[in-house]
């Protein structure tokens, strides 16, 4: 309400100088049906599960706008790969407006693949079923790991196709499309200030600068100089206790453009985004970036670092001189080596001891784990139940050693590359030995930050491969699986293995292009 918006806006593809948003209507679709729910992100709204068509379905697809809403499309622009894209924006994504959930929080409710709008360029607005039910699984995934996230309500089959490009084939097939309904505090991005702030709209910056301020950061201030640098610190260190999050239990985001970064330091707009299975620094799931891996598992805290270079770019406007910002930018280095070191130390049950030790036990664990190619959730896991029974000094702890790699690895038991691995653990129980806490202690906090469940590739296309086939049954289990990823769940070991041999080059089970 303190934003400039555009009243009434057609849907026509255009560049929209001097609005931060503008007001436009979802594009019904023919069939709304309603595929999934999130029971427990709608207990906290307060929301009732809707019936599978009817009213309830026709809401979360767009068909119905109720007199209550304010649908809107926001205005943003972004680095792209490196580059400056110019104007992006909300391209079909849709927002309904705020919803005050039972404990009086505020949560915006957005369409995603609600139809076109003035930022869909040259695309269609819409969105396939196999990307709208891979976010739709990763945020609430996300959020039961705990880490910040986009939430997802909704998951509903438009009964429309959609035709999408395969980047490699050159050929278009028709797919089924789908709308997500997510939900967040806020969906501004680093690139909502970048638009704002490349068009000379120093009006609009400050005005949106106040608006998160106020709604979102409150205790940093009424809108001023110091709030504003206060504001750009905070975001800093909130982004960079999420790429802790991330490189601790081995997500890839895979298009981290300043366009899907967070105000909020929370994940946001999940496309083709992966987790590590063999560990690899050099990995990415995005086929589009193969060719730089810009987006790689190991770049990410360094890509976060530049973009938030670009939104202190942008903010210059507001603030005198750029120490203030810079010190942010420092913030952001001091906080996310804290907690990635923290991060690890508590996945391998160690209390940091000093600085130059516990480095090169991280640097050891990083060099074997890519050596010996092991599972990256696998291996913490793995690590977690052994602990207890490496601790006590009696006996050779080398066939213990050989049966966790073995389980973790995705090269043969016995390959050379182990070596370094073997030794790793060697100097690691070392470490464990002299802790003061009980093995069962120790273990039991172990497995609290290692999960054993994360959303694999392959696992979300098995699951989008049914639904396609009219099944949801493999998406419901794996959504029940997820909402408890630290316990056992013996029952559901199958979705805890290494992946399979037929997924390594499988599209989709390892890789997936931007297409969506
Ligand atoms: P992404 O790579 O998903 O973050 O999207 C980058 C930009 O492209 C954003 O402005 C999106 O809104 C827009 N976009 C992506 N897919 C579509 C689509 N199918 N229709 C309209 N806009 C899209
Ligand atoms: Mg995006
Ligand atoms: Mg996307």
């Amino acid at each position: 309400e303190d934003l400039r918006g555009e009243a009434d806006a057609v849907n026509r593809p255009r560049q929209v100088p001097g609005y931060c948003y503008s007001a436009v209507a979802p594009t019904p679709v023919r069939a709304p049906r309603l595929l999934a729910w999130s029971d427990e992100l709608a207990a906290m709204l307060g929301l009732e599960r809707p019936a599978g068509r009817g009213p309830g379905a026709d809401l979360l697809a767009g068909n119905l706008v109720t007199p209550s809403m304010r649908p809107f499309a926001a205005r943003y622009g972004g680095h792209q790969f490196g580059s400056w894209a110019g104007q992006l924006g909300d391209g079909r994504a849709i927002s309904l407006g705020e919803l005050e959930a039972r404990d009086g929080s505020r949560w915006e409710i957005q369409l995603k693949g609600a139809g076109p709008t003035p930022y869909s360029r040259h695309a269609d607005g819409r969105a396939v079923l196999r990307s709208s039910l891979r976010e739709f699984l990763c945020s609430e995934a996300m959020h039961h790991l705990g880490v910040p996230t986009t939430r997802a309500l909704s998951l509903v089959a438009t009964g429309e196709d959609v035709i999408r490009d395969m980047f490699y084939t050159g050929d278009a097939r028709p797919e089924p499309g789908a709308v997500v309904a997510r939900v967040s505090p806020s969906f501004v991005r680093f690139g909502n200030f970048e638009i704002m702030a490349a068009r000379d709209e120093h009006d609009n910056l400050r005005a949106l600068a106040g608006h998160v301020l106020r709604r979102h950061y409150p205790e940093l201030g009424e809108p001023s100089e110091a709030a504003y640098l206060a504001l750009f610190e905070e975001v800093c260190r909130r982004t960079a206790v999420l790429m802790a999050r991330w490189m601790t239990l081995g997500f890839v985001h895979g298009v981290m453009n300043t366009d899907n970064m967070s105000i909020l330091g929370l994940t946001i707009d999940y496309g083709p985004y992966g987790w590590l299975e063999p560990y690899e620094p050099g990995w990415t799931p995005n086929t589009t970036d193969f060719g730089s891996r810009r987006y790689a598992f190991g770049q990410q805290p360094g890509v976060a670092l530049w973009n938030l270079s670009k939104l202190a770019a942008a903010l210059t406007p507001l603030v005198t001189g750029t120490d203030g910002l810079l010190a942010g930018l420092e913030t952001y280095r001091s906080t996310y080596l804290r907690a990635y070191g923290e991060g690890m130390f508590r996945k391998l049950g160690l209390a940091p001891r000093d600085p130059e030790a516990d480095e090169a036990l991280l640097d050891g664990l990083h060099a074997a784990m890519e050596q010996s190619q092991v599972d990256m959730t696998l291996f913490f896991r793995g690590l977690s139940t052994a602990a207890p029974g490496l601790m006590p000094a009696e006996g050779s702890p080398e066939p213990a050693f050989r049966r966790l790699v073995a389980e973790a690895s995705y090269l043969a038991p016995d390959a050379p590359e182990h070596a370094a691995m073997l030794d790793w653990l060697g100097t690691y129980l070392g470490r464990l030995r002299a802790e003061a806490a009980r093995p069962e202690e120790i273990r039991d906090a172990m497995l609290a930050v290692n999960p054993k469940y994360v959303p694999r590739n392959y696992l979300a296309q098995e699951a989008i491969e049914a639904a396609e086939a009219g099944d949801l049954s493999r998406l419901e289990a794996l959504m029940r699986v997820l909402r408890r990823p630290y316990d056992e769940q013996p029952e559901h070991a199958a979705m805890a293995r290494k992946r399979p041999e037929w997924a390594r080059t499988r599209p989709g089970c390892a890789t997936l292009s931007c297409s969506s």
